[in-house]
């Protein structure tokens, strides 16, 4: 079943258009990438997807468990079961990590057990009384995936989670994010910069550049295909 279906997607701020027409169709339970060079649009598109303030929408359909989004107001997406881990790790960073994940959890109609979400963190249980401000940088990519986890969402959009992280990290979110997929049910569409990453968790992988969806490939035709990945991701 298609739970999460872009069609013509057209966006673009003051300074002018980004997307001229996205295509995106992902199934529950899919683990999907969004891979293209710097500035294709792949943050605009997740940023138009949740309705964000920037940019504005133009054109297409954004279709999510059956709600129009482009309808929906921006606070009323999470509600629908679609939640963004955007780029950056945004937590409140004088809250502690307990407060942080509580407080996501407070905003939700449905949240799950916060215990069984810091069980799924043991990095994150050891440090509940830590401020955000004093955690590393994995740590609040941790933290703020716990945060879009215990709103029990259908779909997790991560707008590139491991940019900047140390290596065993990455492999350490890699694994997170195959987890809550299988083991959570929850459908994940994922920005990278960094294609090993995007292969390692995704099944299929479309590519954005200049705006447009210009392919759509298995991680076994990416791994294969050097001159696709030259051409649209310059690796
Ligand atoms: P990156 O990995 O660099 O974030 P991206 O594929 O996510 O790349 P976007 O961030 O979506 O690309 O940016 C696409 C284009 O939109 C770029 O030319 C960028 O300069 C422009 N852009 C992004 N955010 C804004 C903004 N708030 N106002 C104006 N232009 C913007």
């Amino acid at each position: 079943m298609t739970l999460l279906d872009v069609d013509g997607l057209e966006a673009g701020y003051d300074t002018g258009q980004v997307l001229f027409g996205v295509d995106l169709s992902i199934d529950s339970d899919e683990v999907v990438s969004l891979l293209g060079r710097n500035g294709a649009g792949k943050t605009t598109t997740m940023r138009a997807i949740v309705g964000a303030d920037v940019p504005h929408v133009r054109g297409g359909t954004i279709t999510f468990d059956g709600h129009d989004l482009r309808a929906a107001r921006s606070y009323e997406i999470p509600k629908l079961g679609l939640s963004l881990v955007p780029e950056g790790r945004r937590c409140f960073d004088e809250l502690t990590v307990e407060e942080n994940v509580r407080l996501a959890a407070n905003h939700a109609s449905d949240p799950l057990d916060r215990e069984s979400v810091f069980e799924q963190f043991p990095e994150l249980d050891d440090m509940r009384d830590r401020p955000a401000k004093n955690m590393s940088g994995g740590e609040k990519q941790m933290l703020a995936i716990a945060r879009s986890l215990v709103a029990n969402p259908k779909m997790i959009l991560f707008d590139e989670p491991c940019e900047g992280l140390a290596p065993y990290i990455v492999r350490r979110i890699e694994s997170i994010i195959t987890d809550i997929s299988e083991n959570r049910d929850v459908t994940v569409l994922l920005v990278e910069q960094n294609v090993a990453v995007a292969m390692a968790v995704a099944d299929r992988h479309y590519i954005l550049d200049e705006g447009v969806i210009v392919d759509e490939v298995s991680t076994e035709k990416l791994k294969e295909d050097e001159s696709l990945r030259q051409k649209y991701l310059g690796v």
